[in-house]
This record gives C-alpha cells, structure tokens and sequence, in this order.
C-alpha cells in the first residue's frame, strides 16, 4: 500500500511526473492550488462575473461545474450558471443529461439546455446521415464541433454571461495541439491558450480553461472523490474521430516517459506569444447570415447548414 507522501493516510493518487503520493485530503488540496494558480495567472475572472459553466455532463465538465460553484460560495460577486448543448447523439447524450440534472439540482444551480434539433432543425444524428447521402466528406465531430461552439456562445450570451468556463484539461490541450500541428493550422494553435485572447468581437463570450494545467486523470479522481457519479459513457462518434488516435499514442507516451505531457502543454504555453503575435491583429468578422462572430463573411455553421439543406 502506498502511503501519502505528506502525511500517514494511504494514497489515491500518485503522480509519476513529480512521484509524489497523495492521499485523499493531500490531492483535493494540491488540485484547488493548481487550478487556483492557473486562474489567477491568466486572469480568468473579475471582481464580478456570471460564470456560465459549458457542461458535457461527462467528468471533467461536472468537476469543473463543481468545482466553480464550491470557489462562487467565497466570492458573492460570482454568480454560476451551468450550460448543456444537446446535440442528439442516441444511446449517449440521454444518459449525460440525466447525469447533468443530478449535479445541478444538487449544487442548486441554474441551467439551461440548448439542442441542435430546435436551433438547426436537425439532431446530430440526423445531420450524419443527411451528410452520408448527401456525400459531403464531413466527420461528426466536425458538424458536432463547429455547432457546439456557435451554441454555447450564442447561448451563454443570451444568458447573460460575461465569460464562458470549459473544462480542457491538459490532454485535451496537447491533443487538439498535435492535431493542429498535424495539419499544419497554426492559426487554431493561436487560439489554443487559457483564455481566448485572439477572438475579438463584441458578440463572442469571453472563454477560459480553468482546468488547462490539469491531467484527465485528476479530473476524474476529482470527479470521483465529491461523489460526482458520472456515468463513463463514450460518444460513439469519438472513435471516427483523429483525436482518438492521438490520445491512446500520447497516453502510451506518457506511460513509458511520465512528464511528457506536461513538457508538450509548456511547449505550446512558450509558442503562443509568437503565435497572438502574428495573428493578433486578423480581424473578427460577422457572419452575413446569422449575425455571428465569424472568420469569414458566412460562419461555418450556415455554411454546414447550407450543405446540410437546413437553410
Ligand atoms: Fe461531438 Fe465528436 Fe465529441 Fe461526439 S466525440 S460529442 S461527435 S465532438
């Protein structure tokens, strides 16, 4: 039995990077200090906010939400709100949001749910299958992607939040990072840092990643020790999808070179400055169609709607 590296109590969590154990009061400890850091860091809230938390109902979005609304209890400025988009993923989204409910009504926080169904007209299933018979060579997680982030930003500032709180960790980061860097995209590196500094428009919500310097691993520990009971469900689209690759090599990385992660999340933090730089200055757009904050003058999303026939 390992035993916690600060006191008697047996361990839960032993971090092979730094080889520090902790036992369950250590851990919470370390995890509130950590995320504290990287808010106060990046600057991530003011002195007054409506938080609007963005909620999968998995275990790193249900920590986050969690974990927010425990922080909002010392700042009475803070107000929380939880936001869940429905995109219409059979056999998975059903049970996310049957645990979402769960954690709101325990927190006693408000919420709302937006679905692709009544903003588009069509569930995410739908769209696949319109998409396969129309022959468009689009993934899921591509439409999934692309309408997710229109809703929660339209969505969180019909709420009225001031800022939007994701839960990337830190292996969602380097993830999206090599997948970018795959492809060559370092324009959506750019915009891969805690706080969305790139896009500015007077329509887009404010985003932060209060969990960038967390692993996955402890945001399900986390999940786990405040009795959080996600239900461990997988998209079913997830497998389609690069990033599932990318994961499994990178966690086999990290199995044989403990740290590895964590010199890749420094490495994107040491380009990002060169990279706002270059970028910093592109202007943000509105969509012709939707009134949205766009690149180009239509938004992806009317132009997937277009494709799609759904508008
Ligand atoms: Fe959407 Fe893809 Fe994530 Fe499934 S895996 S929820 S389709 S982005």
């Amino acid at each position: 039995m390992v035993k916690c590296s600060f006191c008697e109590r047996s361990a839960v969590y032993l971090s092979r990077a730094s080889n520090i154990a902790y036992c369950k009061k250590h851990f919470l400890r370390y995890f509130d200090r950590k995320v504290r850091k990287v808010i106060r860091k990046y600057g991530m809230f003011r002195g007054k906010e409506h938080i609007i938390v963005a909620v999968s109902g998995g275990k790193d979005s249900l920590s986050l939400l969690h974990y927010l609304s425990r922080l909002s209890e010392k700042v009475s400025t803070w107000k929380i709100s939880a936001l869940l988009i429905n995109e219409g993923i059979s056999g998975y989204r059903e049970v996310t949001i049957k645990d979402f409910l769960k954690v709101v009504n325990k927190l006693g926080v408000d919420y709302s749910i937006a679905s692709f169904k009544e903003e588009f007209g069509a569930t995410l299933d739908d769209m696949v299958k319109i998409g396969n018979e129309r022959g468009l060579p689009y993934l899921p997680c591509s439409y999934c992607g692309v309408f997710r982030r229109y809703l929660l930003n339209k969505v969180a500032r019909e709420m009225g939040g001031t800022v939007l709180a994701t839960a990337h960790n830190l292996d969602d980061m380097i993830q999206t990072f090599m997948m970018n860097l795959l492809r060559n995209n370092w324009e959506r590196i750019a915009r891969l840092g805690p706080v969305s500094g790139v896009i500015r428009h007077p329509k887009f919500v404010r985003r932060v990643k209060p969990f960038y310097k967390i692993r996955e691993k402890e945001t399900t520990l986390y999940a786990i020790l405040n009795n959080l009971y996600p239900s461990f469900v997988e998209c079913p689209y997830a497998q389609l999808n690069v990033r599932w690759i990318i994961r499994r090599q990178l966690n086999q990385l990290e199995e044989k070179n403990p740290g590895i992660k964590y010199s890749m999340l420094n490495a994107l933090l040491t380009i990002l400055p060169l990279l706002r730089e270059k970028y910093a200055e592109e202007e943000f757009l509105t969509c012709q169609i939707c009134g949205e904050p766009s690149t180009h003058t239509i938004c992806r999303a009317c132009l997937f709607r277009k494709e799609l026939g759904l508008l």
